[in-house]
This record gives C-alpha cells, sequence and structure tokens, in this order.
C-alpha cells in the first residue's frame, strides 16, 4: 500500500542530497537568506518598477554580448574552474557594471541569471567544485551586490547618471565600481567567514592582493564598456580582446601556483623548494655566505589521524605551515615535501643561529591549538603536538642542497631516537640542544 507521504519523499529525495546540506548550518542560514532577500527585491521590482523599451533593449545588448563573450573563452573559463575551489575573479563585473547604470532591478537579477544559468550549463557543468548551489550563490552575490550599488550610485547622481555631462558620467562609473567592489567582498567574506570562523583571516576573506587586482581590472574594463556602450555601442566589442588575455593570465597564474605551491598548505612544493633553494647555494657559494636547512618532522602525526581522521590531520599540517610561515622572513624558504614532513631554509644563518630559531619554532608547535572537526563532524581541538627538528648548515654539512638535506635528515633521524620533541643540529650530533618545554 502506498501512503499519501511516498510523492513527497520521492520528491525530497534529490533535494536531500544536495552538497548544500553539508555545509555549516550558519553559513546555509547565511546564504538562504541573501538567496530569499535577493528573490523578493526582484519581485518587487518587477511589481512596481517600470521598464522601458530602451532599458529592455540596452539588457537584451548586454546579455547577448556577455554570453557571446563567455561562449569564446569557454575553455579558459572550464580550466580555471577546474583548477580552484577558492572564490575566483569572474569576468561577469564586465557586464553588470553598465547594468547597475542603466537597468532597472529586476533587469539587473534577469541579466545575472542569463549569465549564470549560461556558465552553469556550458562552462562548469560536471566539474567537482562547481556544485549547483555554489552557482546558485554566485549569482545571487552578483544580483544582490548589484542592486545596492545601483541604490547608491543613484542616490548620488539622480535616475540618469550618464545623461548628466561626463565629469558626472565618469564619477557616477567610478562611484559604481567601487560599490560593486566593497559590496561584493563585504557579502562574498560574511560567508567564507560563517563557513569556517577558525580559518578567519584577511586573506581568506578579503582575498589575495593579486586576486583583488584581477577584480579591479575586470571592473576597468567594466567601466569602458559603459562609456562604450552609451557612445558607440559596437566599440564595446573591442574589450573582448583585453578580456580574453585578462582571462588567459589568470589562468597561467594558477597554473604557476599549482606547479610551484603545496595544494594543502600553500606552501613551495618539492619541486619548487629546490629551485630556489639551489639559487640560495649558488649566491652563496659566489659570495662565500651561509645558509641553514631547518627540516621538521611532526612526532606520531599518525596518531592524530588514526584518532581524529584525515580532515584533522590536515587542518595540523594547515596550522603549522601557517605558522611557519608567519614566524620566518619573507626571504626564507618554507615547503613541504609531502607527508608530514616540513622543511625551512634560513638565508644567511649560521648552524647556531638556527639551532635557536628551530628551537623557538618547536616551542610554537607546543603550543598550537587547533579547532577542527572529527570523522563524524563533531568539533575537536588538537593541542599539544610536538615535532622533531634537524639543522644542518651550508657549507659545513654539505657542498650541495642535497647533501645539506640529507645531513639535516640525519638530525631528525638522532632527535627521533633520542626520544622526539627536540631540536638537534647536524654537527652537534648527537648532542642534543635542549629538550625545554
Ligand atoms: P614519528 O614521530 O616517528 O614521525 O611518527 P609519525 O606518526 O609522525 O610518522 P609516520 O611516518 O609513521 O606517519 C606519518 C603519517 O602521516 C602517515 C600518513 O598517513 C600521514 N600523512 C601523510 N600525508 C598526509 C596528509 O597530507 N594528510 C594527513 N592527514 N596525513 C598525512
Ligand atoms: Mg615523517
Ligand atoms: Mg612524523
Amino acid at each position: 500500500m502506498t501512503t499519501t507521504g511516498e510523492p513527497a519523499r520521492r520528491l525530497w529525495a534529490p533535494v536531500r542530497d544536495w552538497a548544500l546540506w553539508e555545509r555549516p548550518r550558519r553559513w546555509v542560514v547565511y546564504t538562504l537568506t541573501t538567496e530569499a532577500l535577493t528573490l523578493a527585491l526582484a519581485v518587487a521590482a518587477l511589481v512596481f518598477v517600470p521598464v522601458s523599451g530602451k532599458q529592455m533593449l540596452m539588457f537584451g545588448v548586454l546579455a547577448v554580448l556577455g554570453v557571446l563573450q563567455a561562449e569564446m573563452s569557454r575553455k579558459i573559463e572550464r580550466a580555471r574552474r577546474s583548477l580552484n575551489v577558492t572564490p575566483h575573479v569572474s569576468m561577469t563585473s564586465v557586464w553588470m557594471l553598465p547594468a547597475i547604470l542603466l537597468l532597472p532591478p529586476q533587469l539587473i537579477a534577469a541579466l545575472a541569471v542569463t549569465f549564470y544559468l549560461h556558465l552553469g550549463i556550458r562552462s562548469w557543468s560536471g566539474i567537482q567544485h562547481a556544485a549547483a548551489h555554489r552557482t546558485v550563490t554566485n549569482g545571487t552575490t552578483v544580483t544582490l551586490t548589484c542592486f545596492v550599488a545601483s541604490w547608491v550610485t543613484h542616490a548620488f547622481f539622480g535616475a540618469n547618471p550618464l545623461a548628466s555631462g561626463t565629469e558626472v558620467a565618469a564619477a557616477a562609473v567610478c562611484v559604481a565600481g567601487a560599490m560593486y567592489f566593497l559590496v561584493n567582498t563585504a557579502i562574498t567574506g560574511g560567508g567564507l567567514y560563517l563557513a569556517a570562523p577558525e580559518k578567519a583571516s584577511v586573506k581568506r576573506i578579503v582575498g589575495t592582493w593579486d586576486d583583488n587586482l584581477l577584480d579591479l581590472a575586470t571592473l576597468c574594463i567594466g567601466g569602458m564598456m559603459v562609456i562604450a556602450l552609451i557612445n558607440q555601442p559596437l566599440m564595446a566589442l573591442i574589450t573582448f580582446v583585453p578580456m580574453f588575455v585578462l582571462q588567459r593570465s589568470v589562468l597561467a597564474k594558477q597554473l604557476e601556483d599549482l606547479a610551484s605551491k603545496d595544494q594543502k598548505t600553500g606552501l613551495l612544493n618539492a619541486t619548487a623548494w629546490h629551485h630556489q633553494g639551489n639559487q640560495e647555494v649558488s649566491r652563496a657559494g659566489r659570495t662565500g655566505g651561509e645558509f641553514s636547512v631547518l627540516m621538521i618532522d611532526l612526532d606520531f602525526f599518525k596518531k592524530i589521524n588514526d584518532t581524529h581522521g584525515h580532515l584533522a590531520g590536515d587542518d595540523m599540517l594547515i596550522a603549522l605551515a601557517d605558522m611557519l610561515k608567519r614566524e620566518t622572513r619573507s626571504h626564507d624558504l618554507v615547503g613541504r615535501f609531502g607527508g608530514e614532513e616540513f622543511v625551512v631554509l634560513l638565508g644567511g644563518s649560521s648552524e647556531l643561529e638556527a639551532v635557536i630559531a628551530a628551537e623557538r619554532l618547536r616551542h610554537l608547535i607546543t603550543e598550537l591549538v587547533v579547532s577542527t572537526q572529527n570523522n563524524e563532524g563533531k568539533p575537536v581541538v588538537i593541542t599539544e603536538r610536538t615535532a622533531s627538528i634537524g639543522v644542518a648548515a651550508y657549507p659545513e654539512a654539505g657542498q650541495t642542497l642535497d647533501e645539506v638535506l640529507a645531513a639535516a635528515d640525519a638530525a631528525v633521524y638522532v632527535a627521533k631516537e633520542s626520544g622526539r620533541n627536540k631540536v638537534v643540529g647536524a654537527t652537534n650530533r648527537p648532542v642534543v640542544v635542549t629538550t625545554a618545554g
């Protein structure tokens, strides 16, 4: 016998499987609230705001140009999206900036829906990091951003800012662009913070300098697009070339990062570390200088994986990497050679200086507090971890980078054998420098 609940359950089943529900509850509430607010504002505009034929025409022009441009760079966009899990620079702002100044809210929303539907179907479908709810969230964020930017710009410059003389038009474009940038950062940053408050950092929430520069570059093209559209719409087509090149340069940078960075921690990977380390060897050889290498290996790291799961282990590795980056100088080379082995090259440091630095790092590792989750999603806090550190210096420990590394590796082994939570210098072997907590 079928129950009346059966069809409802069948309908609910695919919804229940959405990747959205796996995200933290507070993030889901924030996202759904933003989406509901955006939808309500769009519907209100549809009912209360009149649309002129000229605005409909402009909507059509922007939609056709935007989709055409997205089709042209579809392969690049697919490659970029497959490489990156973090929020990434989007070309849509080029078309949304004119929309802020020229279209009423309901057409702004319709334009965002057109672009994100097109991107979702043509460019992002089947890509692991591009779940459907992400596309909806991105589209909503852009729509709400444009609503706010549009209201602020029209509040300052009146209903038709582009008709009031060239200086005023230019100022309106700048204000609209600045508002887009600020509001977009605020909405996206709020979501990123709520997704993982424990990982919050300015870089994570506001993005890197490079990300922001690229956002600015797309907004600049968007600004030129506005001026082209109101004066000579055909000129809009020439912006396709800089957009294509910009998108390709973003892809090139992503590939460069992928080739040189450890994806889990953002530190240098083994290849890049060796490459830069060998440059240090050449420099030291030429100038008669010195440098030291620290090899850092967490003690009983496997226990974290066994007790709390692999993801908790990963968070520990990320926390250690962040600390090492924070606590070393910008020209020191911090790398991860895979697993739980980290290497730091301290330029210009003797073994003794490096041992003192390593001792400080060893102490900081014991003080790390890592808030994470276990396999069942329950919160756990990892504390009081220790590491064994081997130190070796050029040229005492070897004439090549590999020789110095091998000496540091041997010193780690001595530290492990003699009780762990220790710093051991290659030339001091087997003398243990200190074990003080
Ligand atoms: P020791 O004090 O002797 O160094 O003990 P250990 O447990 O730290 O060392 P061992 O080499 O036996 O284990 C290292 C573990 O690190 C084994 C492996 O499962 C784990 N591991 C390697 N890479 C990763 C990673 O990227 N993430 C996580 N979570 N674990 C990793
Ligand atoms: Mg190891
Ligand atoms: Mg270990």
